[in-house]
């Protein structure tokens, strides 16, 4: 039997590359939430009064960091805890999803919100797609998607009055997007999106992503070892092609050099700290159709949905 190079004792069932550890499960474990406690000090991701709200699709990431937040919760005895859905309406997918995101907050006693597209904008995405197809907008479902769950989850949080929102992003989500701004030269956004948002910025709910500093498979591990039920079904519509390359891209070199997704990370900081003293700080104003923060006079989403 290979033991444990943490605790010494508990056969080891996992061999991590980029550190040399072979782990336990539970050593494994608690490994994940010590990362995701240092990530929050480090970041000073939550004030001890906090109400976060964490947004939770259904997938492995978002409930993995759920279960994960509720733990170690104890360590924020005044903050409170909620999980907050968006319906994009997208059939055979989302219910599916939101099923089971539901059943794991009756589990962990987590209060849980949901709001809908269809709510907000009078569109499911279903219907969206149907319209585009036919306008050939050469934009993705997911051009659309993201734009419009960004704005949902916002107007979602602070309904409950929450003070964050805590997204699921994690460590390989971060580089990829990372390595996808240097492909756009996209200096601006790549000084903006970090692991949390030290401005304080008028009706925008402060976002942090308590993940960000674990890999991807290991969160998968996660869900699988504390026998979270998550959905496994892609989305129909996913299309993301220049993130997936980026992803295999990522995912070929960590096998050849295992650490060198945390290397491209803290390059990532450190580069966007240099970028931070450089550009101006973003000034908003508010949509003159909606009245939502934008940066320029009409918000996305009101260009988005005029277009459809
Ligand atoms: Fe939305 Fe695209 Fe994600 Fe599907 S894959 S939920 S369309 S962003
Ligand atoms: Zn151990
Ligand atoms: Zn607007």
């Amino acid at each position: 039997m290979i033991s444990c190079t943490v605790c010494g004792v508990r056969e080891a069932f996992y061999a991590r590359l980029y550190s040399g550890e072979k782990l336990c499960t539970r050593c494994f474990l608690e490994s994940i939430e010590d990362k995701v406690r240092a990530a929050i000090a480090r970041h000073r991701m939550f004030e001890f009064n906090d109400r976060i709200a964490v947004a939770v699709s259904g997938g492995k990431d978002s409930l993995s960091l759920l279960h994960i937040l509720a733990r170690i919760e104890r360590d924020f005895p005044n903050a409170s805890l909620y999980a907050i859905t968006v319906d994009e309406g997208i059939e055979g997918y989302r219910d599916e999803a939101i099923e089971i995101a539901s059943e794991n907050c009756e589990r962990l006693g987590v209060r849980h919100f949901i709001i809908s597209f269809k709510e907000l904008y009078g569109y499911a995405l279903d219907d969206i797609v149907k319209r585009i197809r036919h306008l050939e907008s050469g934009l993705t479902p997911c051009s659309y998607c993201g734009v419009l769950r960004r704005r949902a989850l916002n107007v979602l949080a602070r309904r409950i009055n929450a003070t964050k929102i805590a997204t699921a992003h994690n460590l390989d989500d971060e580089i990829q997007t990372f390595m996808l701004n240097i492909i756009h030269g996209d200096t601006s956004r790549m000084s903006r999106t970090g692991p949390a948002f030290d401005e304080e910025l008028p009706n925008l709910i402060p976002r942090v992503k308590p993940l960000c500093e674990v890999l991807e498979k290991e969160t998968t591990l996660y869900a699988y070892l504390r026998g979270i039920r998550f959905q496994e079904n892609p989305c129909p519509y996913a299309s993301e092609a220049l993130r997936n390359d980026v992803r295999n891209m990522l995912n070929r070199l960590e096998e050849k050099h295992p650490g060198i997704k945390y290397t491209i990370y803290r390059s990532a900081e450190k580069i966007r700290e240099a970028l931070r003293e450089k550009i101006p700080k973003i000034k908003l104003s508010r949509c003159k159709v909606c009245g939502e923060p934008t940066v320029g006079e009409i918000c996305q989403v009101c260009q988005l949905l005029q277009g459809i």
